[in-house]
């Protein structure tokens, strides 16, 4: 719907397993002030990120995200464990800001926690940091990847590891919480492996690389729940789709793409409403969503061009269908493959 034109010629050719498996667990933060380009373009780029900031935002995210990717974890095409865990590290941030950190040291702080996640279970608060896995310390883990400007490639390195380590047990962490440590056990659950992020960014835009799916600050002010679920679920339903973004064919943004391209447009809309019924949310917040694009400006032709009435005519179909008495046990799958 919203994919950023062009944001697949940026994505990088090495997007390892393991580190795409470690994307999955509901990273989430704010990037403001990024310079220069971030290795994904939709992964996080925290060079400047104000841990001090509120991470309601943040929270919503990857809640909204850890929601749909767990009620969707049957259908993506890799999943991964899911934890709950937002978080960061000293590496993210340039040396001036890692003065302003307070007490967390070299371990994995929790920005926060989504509810009901394995790290809500776990006991686990915002402010505590993980200061080991398995009873190897994390506070000297690659150590080596830490730069002066700030980079968020040790705490995916550190979540990958984690995901990794979940494949097999619940895992056990070692907590800081006030001078005090603990030991938690994060259990294991399975959803889809995507990296949920919030960026930076004045434009109503929501994309995915395949490897994170992002939504802009501006997006997330202006959509409520429903309707910012209703569109990353859109961007979830390309990846469940298996429709992939690349040099040749980017993603057109808004979906006014032609041929193949709208109709994969149609097929996302189409499956987000149930992704977005399955995780929770009120699938009527799609109609919201395309009415809050186009007061930004985001409808280039306004709603009365025929391809946003076919869109929106997909979605009411679609919501009409999840209210009505169900006829079979058929779940609601796109058409037009
Ligand atoms: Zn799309």
């Amino acid at each position: 719907m919203i994919d950023l034109q062009g944001v697949a010629q940026r994505r990088p050719s090495t997007v390892g397993r393991a580190a795409r498996a470690g994307a999955a667990l509901a990273l989430a933060l704010v990037a403001t002030g990024a310079s220069g380009t971030p290795a994904s373009p939709a992964a996080p780029t925290p060079r400047s990120m104000a841990a001090a900031e509120p991470a309601s935002a943040t929270l919503r995210v990857a809640t909204i995200g850890y929601r749909l990717a767990l009620a969707a974890a049957d259908r993506c095409p890799e999943r991964t464990m899911l934890t709950g865990l937002v978080l960061h590290d000293r590496a993210a941030y340039d040396e001036r800001m890692r003065g302003e950190l307070g007490g967390l040291g070299w371990g994995f702080g929790l920005r926060d926690r989504v509810a009901g996640s394995p790290a809500d279970a776990a006991g686990l608060r915002p402010g505590d940091e993980i200061v080991a896995l398995e009873g190897q310390d994390m506070r000297a883990y690659r150590r080596g990847l830490v730069t002066g400007d700030g980079t968020f490639a040790r705490t995916e390195a550190f979540t990958a590891l984690l995901a990794a380590t979940l494949q097999d047990r619940p895992a056990q962490l070692r907590v800081l919480r006030a001078n005090h440590e603990s030991d938690v056990i994060v259990e294991r659950r399975p959803g889809c492996a995507v990296g949920f992020t919030l960026v930076a960014g004045r434009s109503l835009d929501a994309w995915t690389d395949g490897r994170y799916l992002a939504v802009t600050e501006a997006l997330a002010q202006r959509a409520d729940d429903d309707a910012l679920a209703f569109a990353m679920a859109h961007e979830l339903a390309h990846l469940v789709l298996g429709h992939t973004s690349g040099p040749e064919r980017p993603f057109a943004a808004f979906g006014f793409g032609a041929g193949p391209a709208r109709r994969e447009e149609a097929d996302a809309d189409r499956l987000a409403i149930g992704l977005a019924h399955d995780a929770g949310y009120d699938p009527a917040g799609s109609l919201r969503l395309f009415e809050v694009l186009r007061r930004g400006g985001m409808l280039r032709f306004g709603l009365t061009h025929p391809s946003i009435r076919a869109r929106i005519a997909i979605v009411t179909e679609e919501i009409a269908r999840l209210s009505a008495p169900a006829p079979t046990s058929e779940p609601a799958l796109p058409t037009g493959l």
